[in-house]
C-alpha cells in the first residue's frame, strides 16, 4: 500500500492530509478540514496536476523570451512532453495578452497562452 502526505493548497490553512491506497484505489483520506481539501488530496494521489508556467522564444520584439502558462492545470507526468514542445517553439511578435500559442498542448486539453503582450519592433 502506498501512503502519501499531501499539503492542501486550496486555501491558506495548508492542512496536512494523508492518503493511503494503491494506484487509483484510495483506501483512506485523513487530516482534511473540508470537502474541497479531501477532493484535492484524492486528485493529488491519483493524478496530480500543476499549472505550467515557463517562457518561449520570441522574435521581432525587444525581449528574447515570452512568459507563457497553461490555461488549466495539466497532469504532472505530461509536463516533460509539454516542455519538449515548448523548447521547439519560436513565437513572432506581435503577441497579445492571453493569446493562444499552442492548442491542447501534449494532449492535455489545456492551451498554452501568453502571459503578456509583446509588441513588434
Ligand atoms: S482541507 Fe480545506 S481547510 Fe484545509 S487547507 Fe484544504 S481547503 Fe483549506
Amino acid at each position: 500500500m502506498r501512503e502519501q502526505l499531501v499539503t492542501c493548497t486550496v486555501c491558506p490553512l495548508g492542512c496536512s492530509i494523508t492518503v493511503k491506497g494503491e494506484a487509483d484505489k484510495i483506501e483512506s483520506v485523513e487530516g482534511f478540514t473540508c470537502k474541497r481539501g479531501e477532493q484535492y488530496a484524492r486528485d493529488e494521489f491519483i493524478c496530480p496536476k500543476r499549472t505550467l508556467t515557463t517562457t518561449v522564444r520570441l522574435t521581432g520584439s525587444t525581449e528574447p523570451l515570452l512568459p507563457v502558462r497553461s490555461s488549466a492545470p495539466v497532469p504532472k507526468d505530461l509536463i516533460p512532453s509539454c516542455m519538449k514542445i515548448i523548447r521547439g517553439l519560436s513565437v513572432a511578435a506581435p503577441v497579445s495578452d492571453h493569446q493562444v500559442i499552442v492548442n491542447d498542448i501534449a494532449g492535455t486539453g489545456a492551451a498554452l497562452v501568453a502571459c503578456r503582450e509583446a509588441k513588434a519592433v
